[in-house]
């Protein structure tokens, strides 16, 4: 059985390692989050904005050129279609709400890709809260599309020139300041990582995605269950998200697919399930790239998005118990998946969604069998990047 003690362990991986400054603030969100998730007008507020405001439920689309390629069954789960154009947006609502209801006054966030911080900016626009997002120097440059974004929205985006100017770095920065703040602040983060609650707390928003997908490929398959489900993972919540409902049913194969970059042996990369070893990140218990002292290790990848040394307690246990099964992919290979999809089927991905399609170059599925492919997010934010390569593809 998976699933999460009272103390905020999946097995041996999660708990809460964090600074006595933060003990309070941590402290009130573990005790209140799941009372509150459980009032009905929180629930309701949650589910009439996920409708009206961000589109849901998002669709189930059969794949039907990419099915006949791999001579397999392909569903996509369209969280690109969502506002703001990924799977993110539904943990941010559920946290803005969260935060109303702890009198917070003040939010700010992490963003690695810009989509975390473009879909936290948003929900404070939409209950009308400041909002301050860190964001690494390089990728502030490498996703100037969603900089704008924030900013339109009224956020203030701090820069995070520290360490290799990336995801992990833009989090240190929102610790310190969630420090410094620790009465009138909510801290979004924006994936199932960090102290407990939040990757149970994350977990559970994003859950939304398995419950649709169940009555979804029952209406269309004629059985509530896939043979596998494939997501791409970085710190892991589109993944959570897909794989929720169906975590105790052990005929569902969930596949998580970790960012290669240059490749395993390269030195630039980001495959925490292959390279990571147990460590405490940000807050948790779990599997991150380090050096034998201890020393995170730069992680490196084409995508923004993946581009972090650890992963989710959650996805930690599910690998190591083997209840999942993880697979890395090289920045190469998510290009040509990204450009295969684009042309097969007319929808053009995120980049770190285009990892989770080149799995299907590698795992052989039987025809009959139902694959389910988490459509995490889509591709205008990494254009720039697309074209670069234009020539080849
Ligand atoms: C942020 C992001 C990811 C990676 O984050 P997870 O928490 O692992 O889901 C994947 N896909 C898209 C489109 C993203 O924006």
């Amino acid at each position: 059985m998976i699933k999460i003690d009272e103390r905020g362990y999946y097995g041996e991986f999660g708990g809460a390692f964090i600074p006595e400054m933060l003990h309070p603030n941590v402290e009130e969100l573990r005790q209140k989050y799941l009372e509150i998730m459980a009032d009905p007008t929180f629930e309701k507020e949650f589910r009439d904005l996920l409708k009206d405001y961000v589109g849901r439920p998002s669709p189930l689309y059969f794949a039907k050129r990419l099915s006949a390629h791999y001579g397999t069954q392909i569903y996509l789960k369209r969280e690109d279609l969502n506002h703001t154009g990924a799977h993110k947006i539904n943990n941010t609502i559920g946290q803005i709400l969260m935060a109303k209801r702890l009198g917070k006054t003040r939010i700010i966030a992490e963003t690695g890709a810009g989509q975390h911080g473009v879909a936290t900016a948003t929900v404070c626009a939409l209950v009308g809260l400041p909002c301050i997002v860190y964001m690494g120097a390089i990728d502030i440059d490498r996703q100037a599309p969603n900089v704008s974004r924030m900013r339109m929205m009224g956020a203030e985006v701090r820069p995070a020139n520290s360490g290799s100017k990336t995801l992990k770095d833009a989090t240190n920065e929102a610790i310190r300041d969630w420090i410094n703040n620790p009465e009138d602040t909510h801290y979004i983060i924006g994936s199932v990582v960090g102290p407990h609650p939040y990757p149970d707390m994350v977990a559970r928003f994003q859950s939304v995605i398995s419950e649709e997908m169940k009555w979804q490929l029952k209406e269309k398959t004629g059985n509530e269950n896939p043979d596998a489900i494939i997501a791409c993972v970085g710190g892991g919540s589109n993944a959570a998200g897909a794989y929720y409902h169906y975590l105790n049913e052990p005929d569902v194969r969930l596949i998580a697919v970790e960012a290669a970059g240059m490749g395993i042996d390269s030195g630039e990369s980001a495959a925490t399930s292959v390279l990571g070893s147990k460590g405490i990140i940000h807050g948790s218990r779990t599997l991150l790239m380090q050096t034998d002292d201890g020393q995170i290790v730069e992680p490196y990848s084409i995508s923004a998005g993946l581009d972090y040394p650890g992963i989710g307690p959650l996805h930690a246990h599910l690998i190591a118990s083997g209840r999942a099964e993880a697979i890395s992919i090289t920045d190469e290979d998510a290009l040509r998946a990204s450009y295969f999809l684009s042309k097969k089927e007319g929808i053009i991905p995120a980049l770190e969604t285009g990892h989770a399609f080149a799995a299907l170059d590698y795992i052989k599925f039987k025809e009959e069998e139902v694959v389910v492919i988490n459509l995490s997010g889509r591709g205008d934010k990494d254009l720039a990047t697309f074209v670069k390569h234009f020539e080849r593809f």
